[in-house]
């Protein structure tokens, strides 16, 4: 395992002036990084001695992509408490919720070149907790949609995070050859997207180039970016490459530094990916998939051309060493990647939707499998599952709620057996949206549903029942505004479309399926 905070400090004493991190809030070298997280765990430890935080008691650092924001997360580990990124753009509401579900009585705000530390009033908050006598230390806690409406923080530990980039420093290159490179960061820090670059680059001695939304919401300032930051390494998800690959000069002749191109977070399609091979010849496409409960990442692929032929859907590739995955069937076996039948007892799950044989939910266990949902017992008991193999061993797996399978050994990711969405890149529950849209007066029902194009979602549509509005471009525009308030901007459904009445199943629940299909 891979200790970045030991790896930070190396490249700090044999490398100081090295940048380590570059966005338009500033800059700082490894040397700095290093000192400036010191300082920063030192004003931790010493609001811990003043009884004002307990041992090990998580600290949420809000920001965007200013330097500060790594100072910090490095500074919390070094003092010993685990951190939760908020980005600037999440919705006061959905900060304060969290805030208080944290129940830590400081916060850090990055802004202006500082990491302040704020206050909060003890009576808001909800109980702190005691994580004294935990022995896994946990590194962070990213919150993700909660399919209730309330945010779920995932613990991730020190060793997991160790795990993951252990065998992430040397996927596309060598460790060594990634030394000294440029790594893009485009992802904010509240998506787990951004541990694949923040930390990689860390722990290999690289710089971080990080994109603020700013820079990134035009495509001009964006490709002047990437050419002044000279990337090597690309990090995205695959709409964000979608929409560079729109613009003309996006390709190898312009940009011949970018060596790899690493997609996670969401379906690589065929389309993004042949374009993409044919606009870099000589980069490697690397497509890996995980969910945030794993670590950002437990598997990968170099695609090829060969892969664009197939006739199967892209692969998401070889599981990493450390890492199994299984396949839990519609009828509850549980499979291996050899379709061997592997648990002793398969409990069956309600939600699967049928399947071919040898598809499943996926299953993960290893290494890199989170502690649990930050103070939701039942909740990590449920996707945390204790699952007792034939040979009697008791194996602790995840449930993705992914569906996949296996073809000679290189896992394909194909769908969802629940409610959760990407859309682009970012992770919802539409359970969460649905909550919140029934938060709002005279709303008496509500279903929203995706918007595909190539099978790819696009946008959601929101169906609502609201019979005492009239349902005009107003009404609609007003539940967005409410939604605004409540959720980040890229969970509000892009249409409300008014209707008199959902339409049903024939066994009564709402038929999903028929709405897609007005969407
Ligand atoms: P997150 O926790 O935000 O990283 O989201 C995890 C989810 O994103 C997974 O459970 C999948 O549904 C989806 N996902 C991640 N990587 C891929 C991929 N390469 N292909 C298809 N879906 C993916």
């Amino acid at each position: 395992m891979i200790d970045v905070v030991d790896r930070i400090e190396y490249f700090a004493e044999n490398a100081p002036d090295r940048v380590a991190f570059t966005s338009v809030d500033g800059q700082i070298n490894y040397r700095q990084l290093w000192e400036a997280s010191k300082d920063f765990a030192k004003k931790i430890e010493s609001l811990r001695l003043e009884g004002k935080i307990d041992v090990k008691s998580p600290i949420a650092v809000y920001g965007h992509k200013e330097p500060q924001m790594i100072i910090s997360f490095i500074g919390c580990a070094l003092a010993g408490h685990p951190y939760c990124p908020l980005d600037r753009s999440m919705p006061d509401s959905r900060i304060e919720d969290i805030l208080r579900a944290i129940g830590t009585r400081v916060w850090v705000k990055c802004e202006n070149g500082e990491g302040k530390i704020l206050e909060l009033d003890p009576a808001q908050l909800d109980e702190p907790g005691d994580f004294s006598d935990d022995s896994n230390d946990v590194m962070y806690i990213i919150f993700t949609s909660g399919s209730t409406g309330k945010p779920k923080g995932v613990e991730v530990t020190k060793q997991n995070l160790g795990n993951f980039l252990e065998w992430m420093t040397g996927v596309g290159t060598p460790i060594e050859e990634k030394e000294g490179e440029v790594f893009l960061n485009q992802a904010p820090y509240s998506f787990d997207l951004s541990v694949m670059d923040t930390y990689t680059a860390l722990a290999s001695g690289a710089t971080i180039a990080s994109l603020d939304k700013g820079t990134m919401s035009n495509a001009a300032s964006t490709m002047e970016f990437l050419k002044v930051q000279n990337v090597n390494y690309w990090i995205s998800t695959p709409s964000f490459v979608d929409m560079m690959l729109a613009e003309k000069d996006f390709n190898s002749g312009k940009y011949p530094d970018i060596k790899v191109f690493f997609f996670c977070g969401e379906r690589l399609t065929k389309t993004t990916a042949s374009k993409l091979i044919k606009a870099f010849p000589h980069s490697k496409v690397i497509n890996t998939y995980g969910p945030t409960e794993s670590t950002v990442a437990i598997s990968s692929v170099e695609i090829k051309n060969e892969h664009i032929n197939e006739d199967d859907e892209l692969p998401v590739g070889l599981i990493k060493p450390g890492t199994k995955v299984f396949l839990q069937r519609e009828d509850g076996i549980i499979i291996d990647e050899f379709n061997q039948n592997i648990a002793e007892e398969s409990r069956g799950r309600e939600d699967v939707t049928p399947q071919k044989i040898d598809m499943g939910e996926i299953l993960i266990e290893g290494n890199t499998v989170a502690k649990g949902y930050f103070k939701m017992p039942e909740k990590t008991a449920v996707a945390f599952d204790l699952i007792k193999l034939k040979n009697g061993e008791v194996h602790r797996m995840y449930h993705t709620g992914d569906l996949g399978y296996f073809k000679e050994g290189m896992l394909y990711c194909i769908g969802r057996t629940d409610l959760q969405v990407k859309v682009h890149g970012y992770r919802m529950e539409i359970g969460d949206i649905e909550a919140n849209i029934l938060l709002k007066e005279n709303v008496e029902a509500v279903c929203v549903v995706p918007k595909r194009k190539d099978g790819k979602i696009r946008s959601l549509v929101a169906f609502v029942v609201a019979p005492s509005v009239s349902g005009s471009f107003d009404d609609a525009k007003d539940i967005k505004l409410h939604l605004k308030e409540l959720l980040p901007e890229y969970m509000v459904p892009k249409k409300i479309k008014f209707i008199d009445k959902l339409p049903m199943t024939s066994n009564g629940k709402v038929d999903r399926k028929t709405l897609e299909g007005m969407a």
